[in-house]
């Protein structure tokens, strides 16, 4: 049996870096990745045959754990009779048809295969439908690696986005206005600035791609009130959100909160997959049909609407829509931060934590950060040991203190209680 160190050692041979995606490689944290032989419920087990906890869920998508029999037989079924056409299916529409059901502000989707291309495509849709070039982005967000998004904020307010990545040219970022994430006045004051000019706004609604911070009610307004008074779309990135807070996302419960408020477009990925490469856009009719073959928005792919990926996510859809499934979660989630902030104020450690459904985000400080900024002025130090001392105790928590954490149906009791055991012992 090969160690760790050793799949480590040959993967960085014949991979950059030994990984497929830059995080799973622990650059943040320090220290060498497990390589995962499987998993099994709320648990992933590595190549020396350690067990772990798993808060991943592989970034969200194994909201049921692993290997959940109703996935599993709808995936080998799906695989028998054929992985790919290149045709349409009807799995596609059935797939559809259970996303719109639970997301109104919807009336036509996309199928795609990861939530880079969803998004991607959805900026491109908001300015072939508005026929403006420029958006807004807000730092922190992270919506996918194409060319535009990624791109950070100027000196000054409000000005043109620099390249985050070499590879990206300043042509791609003209366009991009990157703000910062719950200030409403800097975001009055783009729209004042190029309001007429703007395709449109993309925003995660609780943004998971700088642990776990949430757009404030007034922002979230803002957002509302400002696009549809210029004529800029709103574009929800629930690539994390969706069907992982709220059944109906993220939009979902901020419709219970700001009574209207829906999207312009949305975009989900992640658990519409069910770990399987599925991700979709969608929007009312009008703005569905600019893209092809209906319209002038060219947006296509080979693997669209696998029949393998789409009989996944048609299963975890199912699976999550059964009578008290996110009121479990949600409670199982609550009951696991509220554990960890115990344990810290027993230690005396600064602690503050947040969640909403099954996906949660926990700073090593006494209050929840508003923006990228602040969460990024962490102790990281101690974030790191807090990180090595969990995953040595059989918890795999995200490698990254900017980063979400993810609970599955799958986690027990007894699982949240050898965490927060475990937590009494790393939180010293
Ligand atoms: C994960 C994620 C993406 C990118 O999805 P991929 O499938 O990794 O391309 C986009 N937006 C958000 C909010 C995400 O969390």
């Amino acid at each position: 049996m090969a160690s760790n160190t050793e799949l480590f050692e040959r993967a960085s041979r014949v991979i950059p870096g030994g990984v497929n995606s830059p995080v799973r490689a622990f650059r943040a944290v320090g220290g060498t990745p497990r390589f995962i032989a499987r998993g099994e419920g709320a648990y992933i087990y590595d190549a020396e045959g350690k067990r772990y906890v798993d808060y991943i869920g592989s970034w969200g998508p194994m909201i049921l754990g692993h290997g959940h029999p109703a996935v599993l037989e709808a995936v080998t079924k799906a695989a028998a009779e054929g992985f790919s056409f290149g045709a349409p299916t009807e799995r596609e529409i059935e797939l559809a048809e259970e996303i719109l059901k639970l997301v109104p502000s919807m009336d036509q989707v996309r199928l795609v295969s990861s939530g880079t291309e969803a998004t991607m495509s959805a900026i491109r849709l908001a300015r072939g439908a508005t026929g403006r070039a420029k958006f807004i982005k807000f730092e922190g967000c992270y919506h996918g690696h194409t060319d535009a998004l990624l791109v950070k904020a100027g000196s000054g307010l409000a000005t043109f986005g620099h390249p985050t990545s070499a590879g990206v040219t300043p042509g791609a970022a003209a366009d991009t206005v990157v703000l910062e994430y719950n200030n409403v006045e800097q975001l009055e004051a783009a729209f004042a600035q190029y309001g007429d000019q703007l395709a449109c706004v993309i925003v995660e609604p609780i943004a998971g791609n700088m642990n776990f911070v949430r757009a404030s009610l007034p922002f979230m307004s803002a957002l509302r009130r400002l696009c549809t008074a210029h004529g800029a779309l709103l574009v929800l990135d629930e690539v994390m959100t969706g069907f992982r807070v709220a059944l109906g996302g993220a939009q979902a419960h901020y419709a219970r909160l700001i009574p209207g408020f829906a999207p312009d477009i949305s975009v989900f990925g992640k658990v519409i997959g069910g770990g399987m490469p599925l991700a979709a856009f969608g929007a009312r009719r009008e703005v569905m049909q600019h893209l092809a073959p209906l319209g002038g928005v060219y947006q296509a792919g080979t693997l669209s609407g696998n029949p393998v990926a789409t009989a996944c996510g048609l299963a975890t859809l199912r699976e999550i829509q059964k009578p008290g499934f996110f009121e479990a979660l949600s409670a199982k989630t609550c009951q696991l931060i509220d554990g960890l902030s115990a344990v810290a104020a027993e230690n005396g450690v600064p602690f503050s934590a947040d969640s909403e459904g099954g996906m949660f985000g926990f700073f090593l400080m006494p209050e929840l950060p508003q923006n990228y900024a602040t969460v990024m002025t962490t102790d990281k130090t101690r974030f790191n040991s807090f990180f090595h001392a969990m995953l040595d105790a059989g918890v795999y928590l995200a490698p990254a203190l900017y980063e979400a954490g993810f609970v599955s149906a799958a986690h027990s009791q007894a699982d949240i209680d050898a965490t927060l055991a475990a937590a009494r012992t790393a939180l010293r």
